[in-house]
Order: structure tokens, then sequence, then C-alpha cells
């Protein structure tokens, strides 16, 4: 039986494996593709939001081992490509027991711990770490219409604007990711943008989840000029095929409907325990990340200590509290 089974080899999996290395506790990692999985599905050359510079870093893991060192990392704001190699070298650099290319499917409230099925078999252990990240199950919009739809994609499907050249795009959404590909696609495809409330700047209400960095100006640009067409508070309301309706009462036909309209959070299914979730649906967790399952925990952006718990920097205040709980128990 393991001590700990982390599930997750994302930023937030990967600093509680190095916790449990560093301090010599006996953990195993298990990661359904290639460490950092979901920065490996995210658009390519994308930047990231959060600064990694001495002084101002967001971004790091730990500042022991911080990513503005990497020689060539773009400075104030990486991309997803310095990100990612990061990732990588730090979980080799610190040789975390990790099985790539292993998913976990399900777990089970066992004697002593928990039975945990994967792709590779049945392991068990005494405490084990959900940390699957927020970002597995993308979240559409409920407007009838959309479900089953074939010219609706969501922004995680998202490769590249080529696949757009020519074609009406419309954009659901008004967050940081609509922004980027809305610019991204401008000029390129016929691109509206459709949100159901005002469009919220960074620079306007300084909050971290409204539109930021380079969006901000080119986005404003854009619309000025109308190379991004803009419906601001007129939420689509019905879908018909390409054809949508407005909350305004008029219609449109796109070729493609793209959400982005963020994430949803899952996690694994734990048979003879009840993982309680609240409201946003979220498991419930103490201060120091155990869940309503004794000996279940969450950590990285699953885990919401509070609200900025989703960025990276948040990762390194509260994933070392779960680290010390399972420690103090074992
Ligand atoms: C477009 C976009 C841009 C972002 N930009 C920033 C930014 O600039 N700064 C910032 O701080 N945050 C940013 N975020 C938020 C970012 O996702 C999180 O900060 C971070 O990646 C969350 O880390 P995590 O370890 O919790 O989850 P993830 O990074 O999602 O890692 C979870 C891992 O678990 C694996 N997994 C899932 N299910 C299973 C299973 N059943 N078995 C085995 N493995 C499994 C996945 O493959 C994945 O590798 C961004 C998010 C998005 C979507």
């Amino acid at each position: 039986m393991r001590d700990v089974i982390i599930v997750g080899g994302g930023p937030g999996g990967l600093l509680l494996g190095h916790f449990l290395e560093e301090h010599g506790i006996d953990y195993q990692l298990f990661e359904r593709g290639k460490i950092a999985q979901s920065w490996r599905l995210m658009r390519h050359g994308m930047k990231l939001l959060s600064p990694a510079v001495p002084g101002v870093d967001w971004t790091s893991l730990t500042l022991k081992y911080p990513l503005w060192a990497l020689h060539g990392v773009q400075r104030p704001f990486p991309t997803r490509e310095d990100f990612l190699c990061y990732i990588d070298a730090f979980a080799r650099e610190h040789l975390l027991r990790i099985v790539e290319n292993t998913s976990v499917a399900r777990a089970a409230v066992a004697p002593g711990g928990f039975s945990v099925e994967t792709s590779a078999g049945q392991v068990s252990c005494r405490f084990l770490v959900v940390a699957t990240g927020s970002l597995s199950s993308p979240a559409y919009p409920d407007i009838p219409g959309i479900a089953s739809n074939p010219y609706v994609i969501h922004s995680s499907d998202f490769v590249h604007c080529m696949t757009y050249s020519g074609r009406r795009v419309l954009i659901i959404g008004g967050g940081n990711s609509a922004a980027e590909i809305a610019i991204e696609l401008a000029g390129t495809a016929e691109v509206t943008l459709c949100t159901r409330s005002p469009l919220r700047y960074f620079s306007g209400t300084g909050e971290l989840e409204d539109i930021r960095g380079s969006s901000e100006s080119t986005l404003k640009e854009c619309l000025r000029f109308r190379i991004i067409a803009l419906r601001e508070s007129d939420p689509a309301v019905g879908v018909s095929g390409r054809r949508v309706r407005f909350e305004s009462g008029e219609e449109e036909e796109f070729d493609r409907i793209l959400c982005a309209t963020g994430y949803r959070p899952a996690w694994i299914p734990v048979d003879g325990g009840d993982v309680r979730a609240d409201e946003d649906g979220y498991p419930v967790i103490s201060r120091t990340g155990e869940s309503s399952v004794p000996g279940l925990y969450f950590c990285g952006s699953l885990a919401r200590f509070n609200r900025r718990c989703a960025f990276i920097h948040g990762f390194r205040n509260y994933v070392e509290k779960v680290f010390w709980d399972i420690a103090d128990r074992l």
C-alpha cells in the first residue's frame, strides 16, 4: 500500500509530488497523458496572464526554482511553450515519481485508505489526492440548439485561425479566452463577439478575470475599427443549425459558433464516499484541502481555498498546506 497517490500531473499535482519527494514520503503520481497534459492541449503561442520576473513571479511553482531563470523565457509574460518546458524540467529535475499515460478511472474507500483503479491495474493508498484540474470538462452555455450541433465548438478545441479563413464565426463569451481567440481570428475570419453583459476590462476593474494584457488594447481597437463586430449584452438565446437568434430578436447565420464559456469542475467517482460539492460544483474542502471523505484531498485548481486559487501563484501557498496535513498524519 502506497502512503499517497496523486491523480493528475499538472502544476498542482507536481508541486505536491515535489514536497513529498523532498521529505522522503512514499507516493506515486498518475497522469493520463504526458506531464502537464492540459497545457500541451492549449493553443500554441498563447501567452500566460501571470508574469514571471524576479520580484513579480506569479507563475513559478517554487521561488527556489523559478521559471524566469530558464534560458530564453519571454518576459514579463512567458508563453505556453516556456511554461510547458518549465513544468517538464521541474518534474524531471526533481525526479518525481510519475506514471505517464495512465489514467485513473475511479477510487473506492477501502480499509485503511483507498483502492484506486488505473488503466494499468489496481493500486491502494492511505491518502488520495485528486489534482485533475478544473479544465477537464468544457462548459457550454445553456442555449437551446447548442448541444450536438455540428457547427458548435468549444474554445478548448480551437487550434489555429487557418481553419476559419473567410468563415463567419460567432464567439460566445466575454472573458480572456473569448478576447484572445477573437483577436487571433480578426482579419482572417468574419468575427462577431457576443456577450451577455457589458465587456469588463482589467484597467477599469482591477479584477484578474477581466480582459487584460495586450488583449485589452488590441480588442478595443479591433472593435473601434469594426474588424470585430460586437453584440454586447445581446446574448444568443436560440440556435438552429448555423442560425442564431439573439435576445434583441435579431437573427444571423454563422459558419462556426465558438463557445469560450469556460469549464466545469469534475473529478473521478469515489465509491463508498460522499464528496460534498459547493454551489459552483467545486468539492467542499477543509483549510488543508481534505474533502468530506476522510483521507481524500484536493489540490491545484480543483481546490478552491479562495477565489484566486485557480491561478498558479495560489498553489504556492495552498499545496503546501495539503502536504503538511498529510505528512503530519503519516
Ligand atoms: C486558456 C487558459 C489559460 C490559462 N492561463 C493561466 C495563466 O496565465 N496563469 C495561471 O496561473 N493560470 C492560468 N490558467 C489556469 C491554469 O489552468 C491553472 O492555473 C493550472 O493549469 C491548473 O493546474 P492543475 O494542476 O490544477 O490542473 P491541470 O493543469 O488541468 O492539470 C490536471 C492534470 O490532470 C490530468 N488528469 C485529469 N484527469 C485525470 C485522470 N482521471 N487520471 C489521470 N490524470 C488525469 C490531466 O491530464 C492534467 O495533466 C489558464 C487556464 C486556461 C484554460
